[in-house]
């Protein structure tokens, strides 16, 4: 227990400032990269708030009959599903549907990487990496506006917290997954009362709750349904709130990928079948990735592992299918493991998974990894329901309701043209 301050007034008065203390340390600090404003010719423009629900599975609003994610699609857009880039993993979903490139092109290639070059691994959970723009390729929605003249802001997304060309978003948080998800809104909306001049006109919002849920419990449980039901209730007090300010905002709810119930009895046990010593790994649960610089390593454990391989695909880098786009970075293994469902890929002897849902497997492949994407606002047509598209085509789309000119990236505007209001005209 930290001693009290201020030792020479009464206890109860020097309780109650330890209190406040702790309270003002526990209180989340927006940073600001920069004094910035918005340039005259961004002040008229439309605003779009971006949500991710991490791993909210496509199905999940029919099944939980989830009435505020139905209201949306009923006043605006809902897609039947959104398909991941592969891996199906948070880090490079995130980056993706950030910059409009397949992770083969924007470098997060997985969760957990190596990168030769640097001689270094990349890993969620390593703040030094994760907040170092040199790892980032592309150029994020938020890099974007910022560049040209609209502010934004960000309560986490992924690369959002990294200096990205130099250029990270006028407001953001450093990621701190204790920060309750009435905070977030309210800073949203906070952002959104700014003065117009510096005002965001893009603004990202993620929870962690829903993939949490699903990994713990998987889904189907009972405690992923409590989740969901206040994840709709809290989705129907950001829209409330969102409308009640008066401004063009279009609001765009989505994810990065679905969820799958494990085998958790049953892991593909990696180091009973080829000798790891012999490489660089990256573990990612679902899928695997190994690096090597002698040839004839590689060679061997591939041949050593065909034979095993009935419940996962096993690949050399130039052989990884086209479908996959997952070949055009040094970043990427020289031999990748993709498990079936339900199987997790272990590396360590007596290691069981720990999670009942599991997600980072083919999304062409499995349905499960599908997600979703819902969204209203004066940019939207009402009513809509589109079919399942990829989610590289949200940059272009975002990038148009916004007023920017993209640079060239994999996804297509043509593809997300018809949910936009201006094609009734
Ligand atoms: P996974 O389910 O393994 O793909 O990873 C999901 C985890 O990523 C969640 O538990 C989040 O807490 C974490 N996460 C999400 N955004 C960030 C971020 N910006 N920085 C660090 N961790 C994050
Ligand atoms: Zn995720
Ligand atoms: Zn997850």
């Amino acid at each position: 227990m930290p001693s009290l301050p201020y030792p020479h007034v009464c206890k109860s008065i020097r309780v109650l400032l330890g209190c406040l203390m702790l309270l003002l340390a526990c209180k989340p600090s927006v940073r600001q990269a920069a004094q910035r404003t918005n340039q005259q010719e961004s002040l008229g423009k439309p605003y779009v708030v971006l949500v991710s629900i991490d791993g909210f599975r496509h199905d999940y609003v029919q099944q939980h009959e989830l009435k505020h994610f139905k209201q949306i699609a009923a006043e605006g857009v809902a897609a039947t599903a959104m398909v991941p880039a592969f891996p199906s993993k948070t880090f490079p979903n995130h980056y993706t549907i950030a910059t409009g490139l397949y992770p083969e092109h924007h470098g997060i290639v997985a969760n957990t990487f190596y990168d030769p070059e640097k001689g270094q691994t990349y890993r969620i959970r390593d703040r030094e990496k994760v907040e170092d723009g040199s790892w980032y390729g592309g150029t994020p929605l938020w890099v974007l506006a910022e560049q040209q003249g609209m502010l934004a802001a960000s309560f986490f997304w992924v690369g959002s917290e990294a200096d990205v060309q130099g250029v990270r978003p006028t407001y953001y948080y450093r990621y701190d997954q204790s920060i309750p998800n009435e905070t977030r809104v309210d800073q949203v909306i906070d952002w959104l009362k700014m003065e117009e001049s510096q005002r965001p006109h893009l603004i990202t919002l993620y929870f962690s709750d829903i993939d949490s849920k699903g990994h713990d419990f998987g889904p189907g449980s009972p405690e992923l349904a409590e989740a969901l039901e206040r994840m709709d209730r809290l989705i129907a007090d950001l829209d409330q709130k969102l409308q009640a300010l008066d401004l063009p905002v279009n609001l765009i709810v989505t994810s990065d990928h679905g969820m799958t119930l494990v085998d958790q009895k049953h892991p593909i046990r990696l180091n009973e079948m080829i000798k790891l010593d012999d490489f660089q790994p990256a573990p990612n649960g679902a899928m695997y990735m190994l690096y090597a610089q002698d040839q004839q390593k590689i060679e061997t454990a591939y041949h050593q592992l065909l034979p095993l391989a009935d419940r996962f695909d096993v690949y050399k880098k130039e052989d990884i299918p086209d479908y996959l786009h997952f070949r055009a970075s040094n970043r990427i293994g020289d031999l990748l493991l993709i498990a079936h469902p339900p199987y997790i890929i272990t590396d360590r002897p007596g290691i069981f998974p720990r999670s009942k849902g599991e997600h980072g497997y083919d999304p062409h492949e499995v349905e499960d990894m599908h997600t979703i994407f819902y969204a209203k606002g004066p940019a939207f047509k009402k009513g809509m329901l589109v079919p399942a598209f990829e989610n590289i085509h949200l940059y272009p789309l975002i990038a148009h309701i916004l007023q920017l000119t993209p640079p060239p990236t994999d996804g297509r505007l043509e593809v997300l043209k018809p949910v936009l209001a201006e094609e009734n005209e």
